[in-house]
Parts: C-alpha cells; structure tokens; sequence
C-alpha cells in the first residue's frame, strides 16, 4: 500500500478526488496546516483527509466513499467544538454550501452548512426579525443548531434548535435527502439537540421571530467592583422580564501587545445585554446595574441584528482555547463571593474571562406544538451558567489554567447540577452530562439502527469507539 495520508492508500485517495468535484487534502499537501487546523488550535486534531466540498453531491459521494473503504467522516465547519474524537475520519469543510434564503413574510430563513451567523444576520437589517445567535458571530448556523444553540434571545425563544423546522441531509447510506418532522420524526427530534452523529447535515430551514426592538451594548466597571456589579446583576435577574438577557463576566486582559493600551493587562467586570424592545425600557431595567459601580464604559444602544455579536465582541480569529460550563441551580451572594475569590484577582487565576449567563424564561420550557417530533434539547431548567475561558497562548499556561478551572468548579460545587448544554461540552466528556438516561439511550438506539458501522461521527460520538 502506497500511502500520502496515514491511515489511507493511495488508490482509495485517487477514488476519493474522483468522486468528488471539491479538493481533497492530506498531509502531503502544502496547504494541510490551514486545511485540517480547527477554530480552536489548542486542539491536536488529526483527521486523514480534508474535503472541501463543493456541493450536497460532493458529501453525499464522500459518505458512500467513506462507507465503502471503512472510513468515518465528519463535519467541521468551523472548528469551535474541535476534538480529537475526530482523528481518523475524513473532515468535511462545508464553506461552500453557502445559500443563505429569507422570506421575510413567512418568518422563514433557509441556510445552508458553511453558514457562519455573522455571515447570515445582515440578511436580516431592517426586516423587525431576529434568528437565535449565540455570543459569536464565527460559529456555524448548523453546528451551533445541531448542539441545540443557546442563544441570547433564548429566554424569550427557548433553545435554538427548537426553531429548526426540517433539513436536508445525508444519512449513513450516502443518501441525500430532506426530512421534517413528518418525514422522520426519529431524526427531527435527534437533530435538535443530539449534534452531528447522525448525519451530515447540508442545509437547515428554521423559525425567525419578530421583535420589537434590539438593544444591546456592554457595561465596564474596574474589577474592584465585582462584588457591588455582580449583586446587582443576581438583583435585576430575579425580575428581568423575558425580552431581557444579561450576561455578566469576570475580565482578565492578558499583558500582550496585540490588545489595545486601555485594556491590556488590565482586569474588569462587564455586564453584557441584549433587549428585544426599546432603548428607555431597557435602560430602565438596566439602571440599578449601571449604578452599582463606575462604569467606565457603558454605550447601551439599538443594534441591527447584522452586529449582534459586536455585543459580547468575543474572538472571531482563530484562538487557543480550553473552556468549561456548568448548569447551576440557584445563585446567591455566597456563590458569588466564592466565585470572585477564586477567578476574581489576576494574580490567582490563570483564565481570561468567567461569565456567568442567566437562562429561565422559555429555556424552562419544550419545544411549541409547532414541533410535532419534539426536540432532545428539551428544557434547561437551572437559571445560570457558568462559563470560564483560558488561551493557553504557550504550552506551559495549560497547567494552571486546569488548575484555575479545578478551582472554579469546587467554587460551584454546591449548586452545580452537573449538567451542561452540548454546545458547551468539551470535547471527550461524558454525554450523560447533557442528556437525561431516557434521552441518551433513546440517542444510541438510534445510532445504532441508522448508522451501526459509524460512518458519520460527530464531535461527540454516541456510541463507544
Ligand atoms: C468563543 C465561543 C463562543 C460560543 N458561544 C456560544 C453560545 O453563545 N451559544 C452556544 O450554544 N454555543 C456557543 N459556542 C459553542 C459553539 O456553538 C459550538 O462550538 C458549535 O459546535 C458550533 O461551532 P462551529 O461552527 O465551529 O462547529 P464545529 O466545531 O466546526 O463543529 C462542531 C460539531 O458540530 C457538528 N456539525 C457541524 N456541522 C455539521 C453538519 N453540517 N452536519 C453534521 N454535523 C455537523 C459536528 O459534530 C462537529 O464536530 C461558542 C463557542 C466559542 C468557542
């Protein structure tokens, strides 16, 4: 056997590149690097081949390529949920399957999988709709979907995917094909929530949701204010109408060059909003926050859906990155005081932010009768988050930076439930974190009647290796 990629012999490569009309890479190419290094480079992944397809065809080709030399393939839009229980498979780049479809009158979006959000929203300006975004505008539309998507209108909406009304897909076969909730419900309530272990998905029609308005902005105060900051925010949560979503972090700028002088090596507290009404009624709401502390810089404002993500203004290069999240059951003075000890002072924590995200509202609740087949993604029923990130920019920063997550959790541990959306799970976790028994085992049976060689895997594979 002749060989360029580990794993793969020549002759099933020539019939790879000949079924296919997009590129196939593999080690041997001078473009490897770029082609197979996710959004999270922190991440080894070592995947034997990258395709960058071309069209639903081209996945379709490479799935029955896959089935019939014994290999797995896999999704990777972007590369935020990167793991190594990728390597082996074939990684499909999806950057081409780029239709993005709106009618505005039926609230109906289409998208296809290589759609980033930052790339879908301005379709939206100016039309009074908004679609479920998360934090960062670089994440892929179907894979941020296919975790469930928490996003910040999710107290008024619910999770994300529960406004995924049918997609088009390839199943384990290599069959292309659409499915709705009539169609297959099985797979319907799977791809709401299950991730991407049961097809590769092409592209996706969801929901859009009118609204009455879109506030959004961040509020800065000097870290010695945390504790004052983050009372007001537990305060203003406990009343907060639906329409409001607050989002509150703990700021450690590294001492880089790259940062901007007023920000670098500096640590703040931030409250982040957003307000799906008028800019009075969410300063209103916002005002005992603003006057918790001295806000350094506090520009509330409309935004257009198209610059959403200008609100938590996360990374949207490539970034090293080891982050964690954990479903609390409450949230209390106490919490918070332990919370700041440990992640509040640069000197003792090795993490860059901890964010602490209120849920309640429609989280609490399942998917609309509109939903025939359901949803996996159910219900989150604990009101906060929380949500610690490090860059381990150097090797030696990984260390401290689990150490710094080690003490975190301890921090939380009372009100931890143990629990944690797909989306955030870091890769190699349990899933029995995510799902309850009845769902997971209802997860794997489906696996393992749709697709029992492991063909298509995702990011989180359902059945053991
Ligand atoms: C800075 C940051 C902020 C984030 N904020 C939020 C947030 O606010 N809310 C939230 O819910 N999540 C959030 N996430 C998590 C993010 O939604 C997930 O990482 C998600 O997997 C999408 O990222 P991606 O497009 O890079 O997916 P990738 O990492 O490229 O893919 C992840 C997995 O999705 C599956 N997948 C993707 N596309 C397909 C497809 N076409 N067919 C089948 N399976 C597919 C595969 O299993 C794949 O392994 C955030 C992540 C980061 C790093």
């Amino acid at each position: 056997m002749t060989t360029t990629a580990p794993g793969v012999d020549d002759g099933a490569l020539d019939l790879l590149r000949a079924a296919v009309r997009g590129r196939v890479l593999t080690p041997a190419d001078a473009d490897w690097g770029a082609a197979h290094l996710p959004w999270n480079v922190a991440v080894p992944q070592r995947p034997v081949a990258v395709v960058e397809v071309a069209d639903a065809a081209d996945v379709a080709a490479a799935v029955r390529w896959a089935r019939e030399h014994g290999h797995a393939v896999t999704a990777q839009p972007r590369g935020h949920g990167a793991t190594t229980a990728l390597d082996g498979a074939v990684l499909l780049r999806t950057a081409a399957l780029d239709e993005v479809w709106v009618d505005v009158e039926a609230r109906v979006a289409r998208v296809g999988a290589g759609v980033r959000w930052g790339e879908f929203l301005p379709a939206l300006d100016g039309t009074g709709l908004v679609a479920m975004v998360g934090s960062n505008p670089d994440v892929s539309m179907v894979g941020y979907l296919l975790g469930g998507g928490f996003s910040w209108f999710g107290r008024a909406h619910g999770y994300a995917a529960h406004g995924l009304r049918a997609a088009e897909v390839v199943d384990a076969e290599g069959t292309l094909r659409w499915v709705t909730d009539e169609s297959d419900p099985d797979l319907m309530w799977a791809l709401r929530g299950g991730g991407g272990d049961l097809a590769i998905v092409t592209r996706v029609e969801i929901d859009l949701h009118p609204a009455a308005g879109l506030v959004g902005g961040s509020m800065t105060f000097p870290i010695q204010d945390a504790r004052a900051v983050w009372g007001a925010f537990l305060e203003a949560s406990r009343s907060a109408p639906r329409e409001l979503t607050l989002w509150s972090s703990l700021m450690h700028f590294p001492d880089v060059p790259f940062l901007p002088e007023p920000i670098r090596g500096r640590s703040f507290v931030t409250v982040a909003s957003t307000f799906l009404g008028s800019v009075e009624e969410a300063e209103r709401l916002l005002a005992p926050i603003r006057a918790a502390g001295t806000v350094l810089d506090g520009r509330v404002a409309e935004v257009p859906i198209g610059r959403v993500g200008e609100v938590a203004a996360e990374p949207t290069e490539p970034t090293p990155s080891i982050d964690w999240a954990m479903l609390l059951s409450d949230l209390d003075a106490g919490t918070l005081d332990r919370l700041i000890e440990v992640a509040g002072d640069r000197d003792r924590t090795a993490l860059v932010a901890v964010q602490l995200r209120h849920l309640g509202g429609a989280f609490a609740e399942g998917p609309d009768g509109d939903r025939a087949a359901g949803a996996v993604a159910d219900r989150i029923s604990e009101p906060f988050l929380v949500w610690a990130l490090g860059i381990p920019m150097v090797p030696e920063l990984v260390g401290p930076i689990q150490g710094s997550l080690a003490a975190l959790e301890a921090a939380v541990a009372p009100e931890a439930t143990g629990r944690t959306p797909l989306t955030l799970l870091p890769g190699g976790e349990d899933l029995g974190r995510v799902f309850d028994d009845a769902s997971l085992a209802r997860l794997r049976a489906l696996k393992a009647s749709r697709d029992p060689s492991a063909v298509i895997r995702g990011n989180h594979p359902l059945l053991e290796a």
